[in-house]
């Protein structure tokens, strides 16, 4: 079932920022739109995201390298690549309120209301006929939802064709007519509908060179295949293989709204696997499922994930899918896994002059391998970890806690070193005993305040599991072991605490699941 919690998300923005998770990017100066800072906590999650994804991809295919390519590219990459030409969103002023909108989510949202109109109707009509309801007959029969039905088809077939042929008049007109308000104040006094490149521009070199204008990267994937050639020459790849890539991709998002959901800057995480043409389906096929697997792996909760295979399908690709996570706003876009065909290379081939093609020696010939692409925002699957990982509980003996249950390998600090008392030599003991682990976890050191309070310091934070020191350790070298999830502890001997630590948070025993 889908989030219903309309809190979920403010809970989570509040709790990010207050523990160091995620702040507004320059809040002294009120923020910027869609911009966001990782904190202390937030960039040890990122990176052991990233430590996730670049393991399971790189380190455990033979057939997958690694690149880091620069986010400037030579502006002609953009051309063939279609951004400068097609890379836009339909966008729509409201003059009274001057909010600017997306033209497409406006309508869109406008279905989801006739939408809506329909659920209730299908849900009224279950009450009514209990045990007997045939939710599909009572919707291809019922009046009221099959003229709902053949609203929102003309309304999509209008509104496609509008943005297939170009013609944003026609996007203008079905607004008006279907009385579309600003959500805001209401009004219905529209501008035009323009066009709008989501690239952000800037130039190169000083002006008095004749600078150029170039553009900061929308996604990571270009960087892979103007690299095709150097990578699959000095690495004497062969097909299939794979180039995966790690960073930031710029996209001047009309509305961004939803937190780190939809950003302005943000990173990526891509894969594209270079494939014989006529073998693509089958590639396509495996890396669905195995994204998916990798998904799951975490234990974030099987039903959280779902496929959703596009139906309309981009100019470039001949199959196309998401796979959506329930995020505190329904289910989204969490990661798309795309069939490119041949179309990038193909298209850089033509404007470079400069053959991109792998030469087969079992067919004796040159190609342009075809590619399928995983692509993943690294700071929506963090929003992911986030809202799996929320909780509020009351504990057996009556106390209240937030805590976040994130995964044990993805956990900022993996443990936490705690004197019960400061003195006694239970601080230099637990100093003693940091000292030694610090070189294998990322750790805490607290003793301040009660341990209760300790505790849930370290609950707030996601630290898996907490080391008491007592008097007890003193006299036979064995501390507790506390699980944030159970609160349960465990006494064990120091010496014993590597190792066991590392069985209950290592990123290998997650890799080994995925195989
Ligand atoms: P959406 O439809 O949500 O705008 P998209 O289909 O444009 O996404 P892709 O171009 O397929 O996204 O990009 C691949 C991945 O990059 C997405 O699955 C998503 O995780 C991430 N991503 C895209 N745009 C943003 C953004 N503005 N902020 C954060 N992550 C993003």
């Amino acid at each position: 079932m889908a989030n219903q919690d309309d809190n979920l998300l403010k809970k989570i923005v509040a709790h990010a920022k207050e523990y160091g998770f995620v702040f507004p990017s320059s809040e002294i100066y009120d923020g910027l739109g869609a911009a966001y800072d990782y904190g202390q906590n937030g960039a040890e999650l990122k990176n052991n995201i990233k430590s996730y994804w670049w393991k399971s991809m790189v380190q455990m295919n033979e057939n997958i390298v690694g690149i880091d390519a620069a986010i400037f590219m030579h502006p002609t990459t953009w051309k063939a690549s279609g951004h400068v030409d097609a890379f836009n969103d339909p966008l729509i002023d409201n003059k009274d309120s001057k909010k600017r909108y997306r033209a497409d989510v406006l309508v869109e949202e406008y279905i989801a209301k006739v939408e809506a109109k329909i659920n209730k109707e299908v849900s009224k009509a279950a009450k009514r006929f209990g045990d007997k309801f045939d939710k599909d007959q009572f919707i291809a029969t019922n009046d009221r939802v099959v003229r709902y039905t053949e609203e929102i088809n003309t309304i999509n077939t209008r509104m496609k064709s509008a943005i297939e042929t170009g013609n944003l008049n026609q996007l203008k007109e079905l607004i008006e007519e279907l009385g579309i308000a600003d959500p805001v104040s209401g009004s219905k006094n529209w501008t035009d509908v323009r066009q709008f490149n989501l690239m952000f521009s800037t130039e190169l070199g000083s002006l008095a060179e004749g600078a150029n204008k170039i553009y900061l990267r929308p996604e990571t994937a270009q960087g892979i295949f103007v690299n095709f050639l150097n990578v699959q020459k000095t690495g004497r790849m062969k097909l299939p293989f794979g180039i995966a890539q790690i960073g930031k991709a710029f996209r001047n998002e009309i509305i961004a709204r939803q937190f780190i959901f939809r950003m302005r800057e943000f990173e990526q995480m891509e894969m594209q696997f270079f494939v014989k043409p006529g073998e693509e389906m089958q590639w396509y096929e495996h890396w669905k499922e195995h994204r998916m697997k990798w998904h799951r792996t975490l234990g974030l909760g099987d039903e959280n994930y779902r496929y959703h295979d596009h139906l309309n399908l981009a100019h470039y690709a001949n199959a196309a899918c998401d796979i959506e996570f329930n995020f505190p706003m329904g289910f989204k876009e969490l990661e798309g896994i795309h069939s490119r065909t041949d179309f990038d290379l193909k298209a850089h081939e033509e404007y470079s002059g400069k053959k991109l093609q792998f030469f087969d020696h079992q067919e004796n010939k040159s190609y342009v391998p075809y590619v399928v692409e995983t692509s993943i925002g690294l700071d929506r699957l963090f929003l992911a970890v986030l809202t799996a990982a929320y909780k509020e509980e009351t504990l057996e003996d009556g106390s209240e806690r937030t805590v976040l249950k994130i995964p044990a390998a993805l956990a900022p600090s993996k443990v936490a070193v705690l004197p019960l008392l400061q003195k006694d030599g239970l601080p230099e003991k637990g100093r003693e005993i940091l000292d030694k682990i610090k070189y294998d976890f990322a750790c805490q050191y607290d003793e301040k305040d009660t341990i209760g309070k300790r505790y849930r310091r370290q609950d707030a934070v996601g630290t898996p599991y907490c080391i008491t020191i007592d008097h007890q350790t003193l006299e036979d070298n064995t501390v507790t072991l506390r699980d944030r999830d159970t609160a349960k502890q465990e006494r064990i001997n120091v010496l014993d605490l590597k190792n066991r630590i590392e069985e209950l948070v290592s990123l290998t025993g997650l890799l080994r699941q995925i195989g």
